[in-house]
């Protein structure tokens, strides 16, 4: 069994910020993630110039497709609205490796499923010890479910299904554009440009909405993709883009509050980038 004082479930943004701080400050920490790096990541890749400066990561240093755009638009009940702005994109399959490998930590390529306090320490599976456990894997990860998920569980009606796609492409329009509750879709959908020739788009919703009104999400995804090939702006001017893959998930977010009765386990923490929040049980 492998000893670290700190093993960070999860090697996504969060996780690889938290081991690089970690080992920048001595400690010896490992990531273990049950995906091998580069791996596939549901997002449109849009990042903030906030996020930017958080990750202490300024555009010259980034090596892969990176694309700045100075302009958004909505599309809300037929009205085109346009702001300034200053915000970038990235590639999630690029960047989170990109972000790992900075933080100087070792990588597991593990799948955790089973997390214990023993002895004063977390054994993960039987293969990894440490004194100190973070969860940062994501809406599925195992540390929430094992030591946060009954004192904090995830609120249903927050569930969102969401489709995207992202591919080669040579388009036209660098702008980011969203389309907010299109066609009684609740929620949005999005064309988001990369740098070197790379295009997301996507569209989600809260799923509970989408039930209860008799949507389908992958009615409205080709109700969305036929919108393009019929009016190709902003989808450039070229054909119909070539559907590389296709990405299902359903998902969740959630908004986390440090309860009480978490205080009781030691030195467990849950990071979520997503919810904007992390828990802390000390
Ligand atoms: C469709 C969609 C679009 C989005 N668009 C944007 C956007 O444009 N901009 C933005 O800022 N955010 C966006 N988000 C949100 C963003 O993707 C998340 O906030 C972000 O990925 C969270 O990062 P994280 O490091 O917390 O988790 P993740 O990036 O999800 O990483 C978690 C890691 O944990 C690992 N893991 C999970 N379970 C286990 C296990 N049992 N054992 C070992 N490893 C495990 C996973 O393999 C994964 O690598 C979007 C999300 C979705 C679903």
């Amino acid at each position: 069994m492998r000893h670290f004082d700190v093993v960070v479930v999860g090697g996504g943004p969060a996780g690889s910020s938290c081991a690089r701080q970690l080992t920048a400050d001595g400690a010896s920490a490992a990531v273990v993630d049950r995906a091998d790096f580069p791996r596939l990541k549901l997002c449109a890749g849009w990042v903030t110039p906030q996020a930017m400066a958080a990750l202490d990561l300024t555009p010259e240093q980034y090596p892969h497709s990176f694309l700045t755009f100075r302009r958004f638009h909505v599309h809300l009940f037929g009205m085109h609205l346009k702001a300034k702005t200053l915000q970038h994109s990235v590639r999630r399959y690029e960047f989170d490796d990109y972000l790992l490998a900075r933080s100087g930590a070792p990588v597991f390529n593990h799948y955790v499923r089973n997390v214990v306090r023993h002895d004063g320490r977390y054994v993960i599976d039987d293969a990894f010890s440490c004194e100190y456990l973070v969860g940062a894997g994501g809406t599925k990860c195992p540390v929430y479910k094992t030591f946060f998920r009954e004192a904090n569980p995830r609120a249903k009606i927050l569930q969102t299904v969401t489709l995207e796609h992202e591919f080669s492409y040579d388009w036209a329009d660098g702008d980011c554009h969203l389309w907010f509750f299109k066609d009684k879709l609740p929620g949005y959908a999005w064309y988001v440009p990369k740098g070197k020739g790379h295009l997301n788009v996507g569209l989600g919703g809260m799923a509970d909405k989408l039930k209860s009104r008799g949507g389908d999400i992958k009615q409205h995804w080709s109700r969305f993709k036929s919108c393009w090939a019929t009016n190709p702006s902003p989808a450039t001017s070229t054909s119909n883009p070539p559907v590389i893959a296709t990405t299902y998930a359903v998902t969740s977010r959630q908004f986390v509050s440090t309860t009480p009765s978490l205080w009781a386990m030691p030195s467990v923490w849950r990071l979520a980038t997503s919810a904007k929040a992390s828990d802390r049980q000390s």
